[in-house]
């Protein structure tokens, strides 16, 4: 148990603060409050939450009332032809709000995590790929094979709930870690209930591509090492590493290869990923293996599957004269920031300050969000399952989960706001 704060909750709920979308914890009330069955990401998630209260609409610095921050924000968004909509740190319902608002104001919309998710993107698109889900790897999984990612820093209790859990559907045996590319000290997750330790093999982040096309070398009994000179180092990965790695993966019963973009923050990463993808098409030839993509959060799944269930296409979308278009490269915040002409950044999770804009700005957001420069615009919402309920899907895009209001609130839900907003631009 663990002493948050005083509050008025009594619930079991579902934690918005990972991708896992973990519904088993509890925040209790008693003469304290107290969580069961939470990571330390989401204590400081609910700490944060429980901390913020409503303050006041602003507009140029100024606290105002919401109906003349709704009205300064729709006169912004009536004077502009070419609306960015960013940040997006929102649920399903808040999604389909900013979606119907984009559509009657030609915005382009783009997620603050599309960087990393543009990257698996281009990957899928290109040459297809073969995943998994969460309840797959907790029933079937008998190796983890994590690629630059040690997992439980953005997911904390994956190995808790998916991999050490005793109550799979099947009988199989304790799955065996391998990491590369994690550095050791970050490997503890790995560490089996019964003690056994992971496979580490360390290396460069900078150097995964190479090491993963060489996986895929050896895969096809190619030798990597044919145009390498000093030993038999590979991104500064021994051959026989790698051969261990793969007689692992080729001896398992099905093994899963996660990664996790955000991770990946090199050139033309979207390749390395393709190569992964390889390697997992190749190993499928003779047994079973799956990939498992993290998330980055901030509602980034729920986002990208709510926009293209809506527009046909994840976020980097764009509404001209009412089609969707979607350009990944273009239609980037990096690069609509210095075209817009007027900029709406949604983030309710976290308090993520919008990027500099020249253009004016309207900010819907966390209550505690503090800002560099004064927006012209600035309306505090709901803090999606806790302000209010709503609907998010898990990082495998196979569950959606509701989310519970857990106080009693005066800040609008960003779809109430968004509605309000489109309703005085009819
Ligand atoms: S692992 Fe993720 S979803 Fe689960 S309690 Fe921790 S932050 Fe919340």
């Amino acid at each position: 148990m663990k002493t948050i704060s005083n509050t008025t909750v009594d619930k079991a709920c579902s934690c918005p603060a990972c991708g896992l979308l973990c519904d088993d914890i509890v925040l209790a009330e008693t003469s304290t409050f107290t969580t069961k069955n939470t990571c330390l990401k989401s204590i400081s998630f609910f700490e944060k939450s429980f901390s913020a209260h409503s303050t006041s609409p602003q507009v140029a610095g100024k606290p105002t009332d919401l109906n003349v921050a709704i009205e300064a924000a729709a006169d912004i968004l009536r004077k502009s032809n070419q609306p960015l909509f960013a940040g997006l740190g929102t649920e399903v319902q808040g999604m389909r709000a900013l979606m119907r608002l984009a559509e009657k104001t030609s915005a382009t919309l783009d997620h603050m995590h599309s960087e990393a998710t543009v990257r698996n993107t281009l990957a899928m698109q290109n040459s297809g790929w073969q995943t998994t889900t969460l309840t797959e790897v907790k029933n079937r999984a008998d190796v983890i094979f994590a690629i630059g990612t040690d997992i439980a820093s953005s997911h904390p209790r994956f190995f808790e709930k998916i991999v050490w859990n005793t109550d799979s559907l099947f009988n199989k045996p304790t799955p065996e870690v391998i990491y590369l590319g994690v550095a050791t000290e970050n490997t503890k997750a790995g560490i089996s209930p019964d003690g056994k330790l992971p496979l580490v093999i360390p290396a460069e982040t900078a150097k995964l591509p190479e090491i993963i096309n060489a996986l895929n070398a050896l895969m096809s009994n190619k030798n990597p090492l044919v145009k390498k000179s000093g030993g038999d180092l590979i991104g500064g990965v021994a051959i026989s590493s790698l051969n261990l790695i793969l007689e692992k993966l080729k001896s398992a019963q099905y093994a899963v290869v996660v990664w996790s973009a955000s991770n990946l923050k090199f050139a033309h990463a979207e390749l390395t990923i393709q190569s992964i993808t390889q390697l997992i098409a190749r190993l499928n030839e003779s047994n079973r293996v799956a990939g498992l993509p993290l998330n980055s959060g901030d509602g980034d799944s729920s986002v990208n599957n709510t926009s293209t269930w809506l527009s046909g296409y994840p976020t980097r979308n764009r509404f001209v004269n009412g089609h969707a278009e979607y350009d990944a490269y273009h239609f980037s915040s990096k690069h609509q920031l210095s075209n817009c002409d007027a900029l709406l950044w949604v983030s309710t999770f976290n308090a993520h300050q919008p990027p500099d804009c020249n253009a004016p700005s309207v900010i819907i957001g966390h209550p505690n969000m503090q800002f560099d420069k004064v927006p012209d615009v600035f309306i505090p919402a709901g803090i999606p399952g806790v302000d209010h309920a709503g609907t998010m899907f898990r990082m495998d895009s196979s569950v959606a989960m509701p989310l519970k209001k857990l106080r009693e609130s005066h800040l609008p839900s960003l779809s109430e706001i968004i509605g309000q907003i489109e309703a005085k631009l009819s």
